[in-house]
């Protein structure tokens, strides 16, 4: 004779057995999603710094509006590196002049040293990145000093901040995090190690990023797991390139560890200069859509965004663009957006 318990489950669709076994914990239960994400858009710096042409200061401009219009509230504007070496970006001090004007807007500017450091805050940035490279090699190449160096110089721009009473936001960017064209391998304790060190210099924000698309979502879950309880609420950037198609992967990845803030390119624009061809950032649309998908909302509205990555290709002319969510539009299921090869 069956236990009653089994009758009843059977019977009603909600019965006792039924019911115990939803509330045993699943092997396969997926961690809760945030109800929020941010995007910050860093084609203008990412991006544009990989393609030679240079693009006009007012088609930039236009950009940033149309972003903003968009729903994008954090945009990164350009770098204040030496024009010779990035003329593409030689126009940030005027992008973050217009920045400036479009209420509630974050910009961010990428500074490789003090120098950089002093003009973003006379150019009242609201956050400055500053990238260490968690590989010896490719911060020789890049930044022409060591891990070590480059942390030294991290604290003289904390202390020039500090002293100053600039509202500047500092925020480090781990790059080559998972691994690095140049060194090959990087080991995740030196990642933890330079975490650890720029927190204790004082950051406000630290992110992680996997500047050469080496990562993988089960590499992501792994750094971030470690990386968490030790940065708290100050890690809480993922900066993920698509070179080799896993970048949605490891944003999930991370978004699963509970990191909320991604950067992320228009088109997937950039590109890695180890890899010619290679696409670029994860695009800002394919995310905004995914994330829209689980119902994380973003505040991206995903009509004015694919009319901006149309204007965009056609600044860009002659430039690959990456990503896939502009060729088919969004799915009926979310109620929006036909293709746009539908009206053009
Ligand atoms: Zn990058």
């Amino acid at each position: 004779m069956p236990d009653s318990g089994q009758v009843r489950g059977a019977r009603s669709g909600s019965g006792v057995l039924k019911c115990a076994t939803m509330t045993l914990p699943s092997p396969h239960a997926l961690p809760a999603l945030p109800a929020h994400a941010i995007i910050r858009e860093v084609g203008l710096r990412d991006g544009l710094q990989s393609i030679s042409r240079v693009l006009p200061t007012a088609h930039k401009i236009e950009w940033i509006a149309a972003a903003y219009e968009a729903g994008q509230r954090e945009i990164e504007v350009g770098s204040f590196v030496p024009a010779r070496l990035r003329p593409q970006l030689a126009d940030t001090a005027e992008l973050l002049a217009f920045a400036r004007t479009l209420p509630g807007l974050s910009a961010s500017v990428l500074v490789p040293n003090l120098k950089g450091a002093e003009r973003a805050m006379e150019c009242e940035a609201d956050l400055m990145l500053l990238p260490l490279s968690a590989s010896h090699a490719h911060s020789l190449a890049n930044l022409r000093k060591t891990p070590d160096e480059a942390l030294a110089e991290i604290a003289r721009i904390v202390a020039a901040r500090d002293a100053s009473g600039s509202h500047t936001l500092i925020e480090v960017g781990i790059s080559t995090a998972f691994g690095c064209t140049l060194q090959g391998a990087v080991a995740p304790a030196e990642v933890l190690r330079l975490l650890r060190a720029v927190l204790d210099a004082g950051v406000d924000r630290v992110g992680l990023a996997d500047t050469v698309g080496y990562a993988d979502p089960a590499m992501v879950s792994r750094l971030f797991e470690q990386a968490l309880p030790l940065a708290g609420a100050r890690l809480n950037c993922a900066h993920f390139h698509d070179t080799r198609g896993l970048g949605l992967a490891n944003a999930y990845a991370a978004l699963q560890c509970g990191i909320t803030r991604f950067d992320a390119c228009l088109g997937g624009i950039g590109g890695c200069p180890h890899a010619p061809g290679a696409s670029g950032n994860v695009a800002t649309e394919d995310l905004a859509y995914m994330l829209l998908s689980m119902g994380v909302a973003t505040g991206q509205d995903f009509n004015r965004l694919l009319d901006l990555r149309g204007h965009l290709a056609q600044w860009l002319a002659g430039e690959t663009l990456h990503g896939s969510i502009w060729r088919a539009g969004l799915p009926r299921t979310l109620g929006a957006a036909p293709a746009r090869a539908h009206h053009s």
